[in-house]
């Protein structure tokens, strides 16, 4: 007779899968337990039968050569739908579900069979412990409780071989992590030996927990010199105090900074770092400060060295400006200066509304001067009106060589009548002056802005026009403009 699959025959198939006991050898533990049935119950045929898909498959047998047979006359087949009771057949030729079934009509002839069930944890019944005898027989209350102990001995069994199978993958699975754990321990060990710059990890009190090959060999140092120790152990005070500044600055940030450091070396020079610092933590969670740092001593020197080119490149520009715009032979402003400032100095006073005036001087009768006592000599009396006119004038005014002998001063916030006393100060100044060869004077034209004179060109034309006039008056005196 042919059963109906059970409801559940899908999970249990699956999870009698999951023991993975199907057509394994036999084993001893299963063995006895069949042996210790066969004794308890002299009976002739005991099995641990586990029913598969389309079969039962014996684990252990007792007085049975087959190691399985088909499903479709299995007495199991009956036993595994109820979970909870010994399922037995006295006589099966007084049974019409098995008065047919050809391991009745056939061998091994069964007459008496008693299954107890074989249930999981979960409730699924995965086979019998199973008694056969070739008589009819009964099973007492005692007997059945006996077989249904048995039946749970092969379940712990089975119970135990879960237990290992769950323990090598999870064995399967540690030593895969483990595997992995080191495989990345050994590929960060090679990294960090291998790596051209020096990395480093810091507790956060600065205790050095690793420090590359890199490390020892740049600072000329053992493992034991650096693992353990601070800084401070390390290194002078001055240094280790700004290393420290900078892992609290990452402590105190959490975050990565990109930060120039620098060591000494032996020979009292120091080397530069471009240091990488990050927190880290390490797996009970402890803050750690690591760094990657990488030598830029050439490329610092580079930039210092540029630094003082830039520095010398700009003092020669200062001082090519200067000179472009230094007379050479006297030291004032060249007339290149002067035209420009006179420009400044009229917009300026007219924004303001402030007067303005400009002197021109010029040297009397110089060049019969020259003729007599020699160029240089002129040379030297040129150079002796640009000091006495110096001497004369304040720091605001601004004082030009403008031409041979002659020179341009610019009064600011000073009207005709005011430059005119500053200009006759001037006259009397060289007049007096102590010369070398003979007395030199010089003769002063003055002119103020006015509404008229609003432009530096009307302005040089005045103060020019009232320097011809002083000169045509007699030298050595002041002339304003009218
Ligand atoms: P005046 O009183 O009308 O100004 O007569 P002056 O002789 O001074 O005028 P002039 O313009 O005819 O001559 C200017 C002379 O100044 C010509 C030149 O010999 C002299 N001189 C111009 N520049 C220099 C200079 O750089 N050095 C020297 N030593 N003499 C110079
Ligand atoms: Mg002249
Ligand atoms: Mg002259």
């Amino acid at each position: 007779m042919k059963l109906e699959k059970p409801t559940n025959e899908v999970s249990r198939i699956k999870t009698l899968e999951s023991y993975d006991i199907l057509d394994t050898l036999p084993e001893q533990a299963y063995d006895d337990i069949t042996f210790l049935a066969s004794r308890i119950f002299s009976i002739p045929i005991s099995l641990v039968s586990l029913v598969d898909s389309e079969r039962q498959w014996f684990k252990s047998s007792q007085g049975l050569d087959a190691v399985e047979t088909h499903r479709d006359y299995a007495f199991c087949d009956h036993a595994i739908r109820q979970s909870d009771h010994v399922f037995v057949i006295p006589d099966t030729h007084q049974d019409s579900r098995f008065s047919d079934n050809v391991l009745v009509t056939g061998a091994p002839f069964i007459r008496f069979y008693a299954g107890a069930p074989l249930v999981t944890p979960s409730g699924n019944v995965l086979g019998t412990l199973c008694l056969i005898d070739r008589e009819p027989r009964e099973l007492s209350d005692a007997e059945r409780k006996t077989l249904s102990v048995l039946a749970r001995l092969v379940m712990s069994q089975l119970q135990l071989r879960i237990s290992l199978i769950e323990a090598e993958k999870n064995n399967k699975i540690q030593r895969s992590m483990e595997a992995s754990m080191r495989e990345s321990e050994e590929r960060f060990q090679a990294f960090m030996a291998n790596a051209p710059a020096v990395t480093f990890i810091k507790s956060k009190e600065g205790k050095y927990t690793f420090a590359n090959k890199k490390f020892f060999s740049v600072f000329n140092k053992t493992p034991d010199q650096v693992i353990g120790k601070t800084d401070q152990e390390l290194w002078p005070s001055e240094t280790a105090d700004a290393l420290r500044e900078n892992d609290t600055l990452i402590l105190k940030n959490n975050m990565p900074m990109s930060l120039e450091e620098s060591t000494p070396n032996t020979d009292g020079s120091l080397s530069y770092w471009l240091s990488c610092k990050f927190p880290l933590h390490d797996v009970e969670n402890n803050e750690l400060i690591a760094g990657i740092s990488i030598d830029i001593t050439d490329r610092k020197f580079y930039e210092i060295r540029m630094e003082e080119y830039q520095r010398r490149l700009e003092a020669a520009n200062t001082e090519l400006e200067r000179l472009s715009i230094t007379d050479a032979l006297s030291g004032l402003k060249n007339k290149g200066a002067f035209s420009p400032r006179l420009d400044d100095e009229i917009a300026r006073a007219k924004r303001y509304g402030l007067p303005l005036s400009l002197l021109f001087l010029d040297i009397d009768k110089f060049k019969q001067f020259n003729d007599t006592f020699g160029h240089p000599a002129g040379d030297d009396a040129i150079q002796q009106v640009a000091r006495i006119i110096e001497t004369y004038t304040r720091p605001s005014d601004f004082v030009a060589r403008v031409g041979g002998e002659e020179f341009a001063v610019i009064l600011p916030c000073t009207d005709a009548q005011g430059a005119f006393i500053m200009a006759e100060r001037l006259r009397r100044g060289v007049e007096s002056s102590i010369w070398a060869k003979r007395h030199v004077t010089v003769s002063i034209g003055l002119a103020e802005i006015s509404d008229t004179l609003d432009n530096s060109q009307s302005l040089t034309n005045a103060a020019d026009k009232a320097l011809y006039e002083a000169k045509n008056n007699g030298r050595n005196r002041v002339a304003r403009n009218h």
